[in-house]
């Protein structure tokens, strides 16, 4: 069975940060962490075949993984020592986190003013919507490629298209709007579904983000020939659609914002009034890392300065040690001083020796 992860080991030598360097979670190139993405569980009931291998990972111990005291004493040293201003909790599948509500009301309690999010799968969530809401959770992200159970089943491996759908619905009657939904396009297989599920998602009032497959699936199968671009994202929609810019500042938002307006049949203008928008998260062809906000923490409670970091820092083994708040702040900023400049994949052919896939595939880490 693969691994999840190997070599994280011994934390690295870190170069000392200078004296003087300004509060927060910045970094050698000037920026400032803001945004914190904790992972809750590396488990999950689906099996993406961009993200696990058909037969799962071999599961993390659950004595190994944050307990929710650890969890909310985590976001507090984020919040009020590094100036962290919004999280998303994450996974594997955070659903499947027996004391998730807890988790979230003891987090919301803490922070009253703190936008939560979480990212999910939404097997489940038509029961749990309501109670989420009403712990604290501000909003919610739903992974969804494919409204055909045939596809959808190909793609996740399990028969839930169902479940997922009645999750959407729920999590929007409960409130926990703006709904958003992400989709990973797949050569052939989902890539000319596209246009109706962005047809789908403006009707309900939903935002879809297409998301560029990055190499961070545990079979190594990722292929640069097999990636749908953004480019060709843009180019499937356009022929129902005419995009324009979203005047919105992006600020650092990994989503590139489109508005959407129906073609006019056999030109190239918009008719009618802006339907909603749409995001492509083009991670791969046109990265952001020059304006990245992004902390990670693992759920063993790793720090990750960026999905493609090959350098993790062990807060909750320190944490358990028995350190104060200012060590494992200090601890923190050490890691985030080494974000990469850039995740190197747009220029750099993944055929080629010098880039390495990560030991940890997206559910491990924490998408
Ligand atoms: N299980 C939850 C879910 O699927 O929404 C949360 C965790 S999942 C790892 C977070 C996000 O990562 C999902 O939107 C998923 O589509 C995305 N993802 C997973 N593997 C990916 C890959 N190789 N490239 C791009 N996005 C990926
Ligand atoms: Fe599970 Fe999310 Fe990965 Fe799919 S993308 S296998 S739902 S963690």
């Amino acid at each position: 069975m693969p691994q999840p992860r190997e070599g994280a080991g011994s934390d690295p030598v870190v170069p000392s940060r200078p004296a003087g360097t300004p509060a927060g979670l910045m970094d050698r190139y000037g920026r400032r962490a803001t945004d914190m993405r904790l992972s809750l569980t590396d488990k999950c009931n689906l099996r993406c075949t961009y993200c696990m291998p058909a037969e799962g990972l071999e599961w993390l111990a659950k004595q190994a993984v944050m307990s929710a005291e650890e969890i909310v004493r985590i976001v507090r040293i984020g919040v009020d020592l590094l100036g962290v201003r919004e999280l998303r909790l994450t996974g594997g599948e955070p659903l499947v986190r027996a004391d998730l509500l807890d988790i979230i009301s003891a987090l919301r309690k803490a922070h009253p003013q703190l936008p939560i999010s979480m990212t999910t799968n939404a097997v489940g969530l038509d029961k749990k919507a309501a109670g989420l809401k009403a712990a604290g959770l501000s909003r919610i992200n739903v992974s969804l490629d494919s409204l055909h159970e045939e596809t959808f089943t190909k793609l996740t491996r399990r028969p839930f298209l169902d479940k997922v759908l009645a999750g959407v619905d729920a999590a929007w009657a409960a409130g926990l709007g703006p709904v958003k939904l992400n989709a990973v396009l797949m050569r052939g297989i989902n890539d000319a579904e596209s246009p109706s599920l962005l047809a789908w998602a403006l009707d309900r009032g939903y935002e879809l983000r297409f998301i560029e497959q990055m190499p961070l699936d545990a079979d190594h199968g990722w292929t640069r020939r097999n990636m749908v671009t953004a480019a060709e994202i843009r180019e499937l929609l356009s022929v129902d659609y005419v995009l324009s810019a979203d005047p919105r500042d992006r600020d650092g938002a990994p989503a590139e914002r489109f508005e959407v307006r129906r073609r006019t049949p056999g030109s190239a203008d918009a008719t009618g009034p802006v339907l909603g928008t749409v995001g492509i998260i083009a991670s791969v062809t046109e990265p952001f890392c020059s304006d990245c906000k992004r902390t990670r923490i693992t759920a063993e409670g790793k720090i990750m300065s960026c999905l493609f970091s090959r350098e993790e820092f062990d807060l909750l083994g320190l944490l358990r040690e028995g350190a104060t708040d200012q060590q494992l702040a200090e601890r923190w900023q050490d890691a985030m001083w080494l974000k990469p400049k850039a995740h190197g994949m747009d220029h750099v052919g993944l055929d080629a020796p010098d880039f390495v896939q990560p030991d940890r595939s997206m559910s491990a880490i924490g998408g």
